[in-house]
């Protein structure tokens, strides 16, 4: 068994559900009742991640987020200056599973569990080449690298947020201010290399994603006299139809050279009260996947046109508390170009789901995304990952780490 395997064999024999994903006992009052079940939160992963980083003589500490919830970080100190750094950014947290996924299982090369490629294969392969980089002869002179654990990607990545607000980590998105390097006269750039599966594909870009709901309004009638009221359900019923038809047509069009198309989903609807009642209201939310350059307001300010020009109204809100910007990072940095090389990929990639490597952009912190497994088995009921990629993975870090200066 590699270092890898059972790194990871270990992580997903510990529950690390995102507290938002576990059922609420019976009559709870919310957020600290979920996190008291036995499967919730990234305590136990994290805990055990720093012993085992400190072991491997990283420098580890904990930044709490929320209350049981911390990011852990383990650092590797070059011997000279700091030049660069490289920061690996996989999260703790899993979704939900029956209770047989928290026990590893191993067959025909893979290996079975909750978090196997989203995104325990991950924190296990970036871990162990760290460790591995730590105990090497030939380590980077004066590249730091950083490994970020971080809780609550599956849910409101405040793991992520609260990295790039912390004064720590505010200095890698603003490098030049850091006296000391601007006195040395040194260049710094920095690299987050954010763990979800992607097949080990570089990935510079992926989608927003943008919750909103529209709701309509009506006036009450009885039911045996609808002429007399106004129904809210046929209007939505037609903002509906004109989504799926002329709106979704006009996305389609508009295309990203690595994510293709933005997509609109109606995901929920609700409306009306009984059956002999005009309805006096109706609502649906949206999942708007967005390319990079599109905004919340623009997204809202293009459907209320498509709306106006129908003759439909709809009053528009926000369904999400933390926005999910699309991710497009510039394949031409060179911290990316010398990742691209390394790894032996001549033209980066992109993906269609949002994961905290647009939180970290956002802060100012390059970010691409990087991991063993496939998204595809990711948040399914056997999900598994490929151990031969797993390894091949920790080895691509592990070779584009030495790399560096
Ligand atoms: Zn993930």
């Amino acid at each position: 068994m590699t270092r890898t395997e059972k790194l990871l064999a270990e992580l997903i024999a510990l529950p690390s559900v995102n507290p938002a994903f576990v059922p609420p006992p019976p009559a709870a009052s919310a957020r600290q009742a979920r996190s008291s079940h036995p499967f919730a939160g990234e305590k136990r992963v994290a805990d055990f991640l720093a012993s085992f980083a400190a072991r491997a003589g990283l420098d580890v500490e904990f930044q709490k987020v929320a209350p049981g919830r911390s990011n852990v970080i383990a650092r590797l100190l070059p011997p000279g200056k700091i030049r660069q750094t490289i920061l690996l950014a996989p999260h703790l947290d899993t979704v939900g599973a029956g209770d047989s996924q928290f026990v590893p299982r191993r067959k025909n090369g893979r290996l079975y569990g909750r978090g196997a490629c989203d995104t325990k294969g991950s924190v296990a392969a970036m871990l162990t080449a760290l460790c591995e980089l730590a105990n090497a002869k030939s380590r980077p002179r004066e590249t730091e690298i950083v490994f970020a654990g971080l809780v609550d990607e599956e849910n409101a990545q405040i793991g992520s947020r609260a990295l790039v607000r912390s004064s720590a980590f505010r200095r890698l998105g603003q490098p030049a201010a850091t006296t000391d390097r601007l006195k040395a006269g040194l260049q710094t750039a920095v690299l987050a290399i954010v763990g979800e599966p992607t097949r080990l594909q570089v990935v510079t870009a992926h989608k927003g994603s943008l919750w909103l709901q529209l709701e309509t309004r009506g006036r009450a009638a009885h039911g045996a006299t609808p002429q007399l009221g106004q129904n809210a359900i046929y209007e939505m019923a037609r903002i509906v139809a004109a989504l799926e038809t002329d709106y979704a047509a006009r996305l389609r069009k508009r295309r990203h050279p690595l994510l293709g198309t933005a997509t609109v989903n109606v995901g929920t609807i609700s409306g009306g009260a009984q059956p002999n009642i005009v309805p006096d209201g109706c609502a649906i939310t949206i999942d708007r996947r967005t390319l990079p350059g599109e905004t919340e307001a623009g997204v809202r300010r293009e459907i209320a046109a498509l709306l106006r020009a129908r003759k439909l109204s709809a009053r528009i809100s926000s369904k999400k508390l933390a926005p999910c910007p699309p991710l497009e990072t510039s394949p031409k940095l060179p911290l990316v170009r010398h990742f691209l090389r390394s790894t032996g990929q001549t033209r980066p990639a992109g993906v269609d789901f949002f994961c905290d490597a647009a939180v970290l952009s956002a802060g100012s912190i390059s970010s691409v995304v990087f991991g063993p497994g496939d998204i595809a088995q990711a948040h399914t009921a056997d999900e598994w990952i490929s151990l031969a990629v797993l390894e091949h993975g920790k080895n691509l870090l592990l070779n584009f780490m030495k790399s560096l200066p």
